[in-house]
């Protein structure tokens, strides 16, 4: 039964991934991401038939070409659909018995997959996005695990976390500043940080902005010494609170897992 129910999440999963690189390719364009319905090569417009169209299968079976103008395909679009599968069946493994958190991670999983694809493209995150998770953050706050008390308590926890959330961000901004003269954190993240504050109140916001900054500093060092990037290259921090996020929205790495090494 466990696997029927894990094989429907993936398959769902990559349907989703499809439709969030529809998302990801046109809201940036500020395209309608209703019409037209039939998606077209990028590069060519030739509308694609359905068979072109399977999530990843398709990708494989053209061996990433168009198969109309042979221009190749972005490997993001089967990347997408991958991450959203597995996603979407972690989030179904770890939280069934949960059902409205379970829609609340999903939703917001989903969001922060669209954030961070194109942060890490165009280095911008539409505001609409970061209010959408608050929204969610808030609203399924009284299922939220990470919370306890009252329902009322629990909308607390979850309102305090985005007050929490934008604080930290901000302090980090006004300090960066100080010390580089220049902006160190978008404003964008400022949101983003308040968004997932919400989704997982005062503990989760700073698990997930410890987690990120380790990340984006791995990211950092990587491109550093591959020499893609010199020390004040602007390095999008969006895709890594977005991935932290996630994680700690399927398990929460508790603060004391940081400080147990120091
Ligand atoms: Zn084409």
């Amino acid at each position: 039964m466990e696997i029927i129910l894990i094989f429907i999440a993936v398959i769902i999963g990559l349907i989703i991934g499809s439709f969030l690189n529809v998302c990801i390719h046109r809201i940036p364009k500020g395209l309608s991401i209703i019409r037209p319905r039939r998606s077209l090569c990028p590069k060519c417009s030739n509308t694609l038939n359905f068979y072109d169209n399977i999530p990843v299968v398709s990708f494989i079976v053209l061996r990433g070409k168009c198969r109309n103008c042979k221009n190749p395909i972005s490997a993001r679009y089967p990347i997408t659909e991958l991450i959203t599968a597995f996603i979407t069946a972690l989030m179904f493994f770890k939280w069934s018995s949960n059902p409205f958190w379970l829609i609340a991670v999903l939703l917001s999983s989903y969001i922060f997959i669209i954030i961070a694809i194109i942060d890490f493209e165009t280095l911008m995150i539409a505001d609409i996005f970061s209010y959408a998770i608050g929204f969610i953050g808030l609203s399924f706050s009284f299922f939220n695990p990470y919370f306890s008390g009252e329902p009322l308590q629990k909308l607390a926890q979850s309102a305090i976390g985005a007050l929490v959330g934008a604080a930290l961000i901000w302090l980090l901004a006004f300090i960066g500043k100080k010390i580089y003269k220049k902006e160190a954190v978008g404003e964008g993240d400022i949101f983003l940080m308040a968004a997932i504050g919400a989704m997982l109140g005062i503990e989760g916001i700073i698990s997930s902005l410890i987690m990120a900054s380790l990340f984006g500093s791995v990211y950092g060092i990587t491109l550093m010494i591959l020499k893609k990037a010199k020390r004040f290259d602007h390095i999008p921090f969006g895709p890594f609170l977005s991935l932290s996020a996630i994680i700690n929205m399927y398990s929460l790495v508790k603060l004391n897992t940081f400080f147990f090494y120091i």
